[in-house]
């Protein structure tokens, strides 16, 4: 991208109803640095063949709380500009009421961390293979 890469002008733009929708709704970012805690994220990585799911379940992104149908695609999906938009957003450490307070004066503030978020490799998924 150049250095005069197109903007986005209108932020607020899009109609409330699009950012109300639920129907392609997945987890909220808390939710999602919940399921990033390794013992977690093992079980959602290895999950068991669930035929109801995209894929059976086995190709599952973390990081966007959602499944793919292949191997194939779960890598595009790695590649891709949802996958990388949802791994920045969730570099910042998710919002706590420690923090709240800390902003309201009691305590010193600090800061949220940012969180170093990864994609993760899907050797598991390949040993399944
Ligand atoms: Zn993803």
């Amino acid at each position: 991208m150049g250095r005069y890469a197109r903007k986005k002008q209108h932020k607020g733009d899009k109609p409330l109803k699009e950012k109300y929708r639920t129907k392609r709704k997945t987890k909220d970012h808390d939710q999602i640095h919940e399921d990033m805690k390794p013992d977690k994220a093992q079980k959602l990585l290895n999950q068991e063949i669930d035929y109801d799911r995209p894929g059976a379940g086995q190709f599952y992104c973390i990081h966007c709380a959602k499944y793919c149908i292949n191997e194939q695609a779960l890598k595009e999906h790695f590649r891709g500009k949802p996958h990388k938009r949802r791994i920045k957003a969730l570099q910042v450490e998710p919002y706590t009421q420690a923090e709240a307070d800390r902003a309201a004066g009691m305590g010193s503030y600090i800061a949220p961390k940012s969180v170093d978020v990864q994609t993760q490799d899907n050797k598991m998924q390949e040993d399944i293979g």
